[in-house]
């Protein structure tokens, strides 16, 4: 195997891969984990849809094309994170730092609309704003609440 086997998320079983087909699997299952019983929430079903319409626009948009795959993984990223920030309130480093060098490669590659220049001035801009907002917060509240800090 390339990848470790995939585990159900509400017991840990170990999972088939014909429990693991994106969507099929859940409409097959009627929504419940084959193992426990447990109900899979149908935010898997989302997920997946999503990321399969942003595969899909990105192959007609660009063709399979690198830009294509750049586009992809961008909204990967993007779906990610948005779910992960609903559940979690949290943006894993990795996932945020994937997405900033993804840009920065499109724009030096030339492939995206940004001139490589303006992309790290963004990226710049990007980590000073809420650094800012953080750091004013905390001289005004002289309490410091943010998980932000940590990376400075
Ligand atoms: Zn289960």
């Amino acid at each position: 195997m390339l990848w470790p086997a995939s585990t159900a998320p509400c017991c840990g079983s170990r999972l088939s891969w014909k429990e693991n087909i994106p969507v099929l699997s859940w409409l097959f299952l009627r929504g419940k984990c084959a193992h426990c019983g447990h109900g899979i929430s149908p935010r898997y079903i989302l997920v997946e849809l999503l990321t399969g319409a942003a595969f899909a626009w990105s192959a007609w948009q660009f063709d399979l094309t690198l830009i294509a795959l750049l586009y992809a993984l961008f909204f990967t990223l993007a779906i990610s994170l948005f779910f992960i920030d609903l559940e979690t309130f949290l943006l894993p480093d990795h996932l945020t730092f994937s997405m900033l060098w993804l840009g920065l490669f499109g724009s030096a590659i030339g492939y995206l609309p940004v001139t490589p220049g303006d992309a790290v001035l963004g990226a710049v801009l990007g980590y000073l704003l809420p650094w800012s907002i953080n750091k004013l917060y905390v001289l005004i509240r002289k309490h410091d609440n943010s998980l932000i800090h940590n990376h400075f």
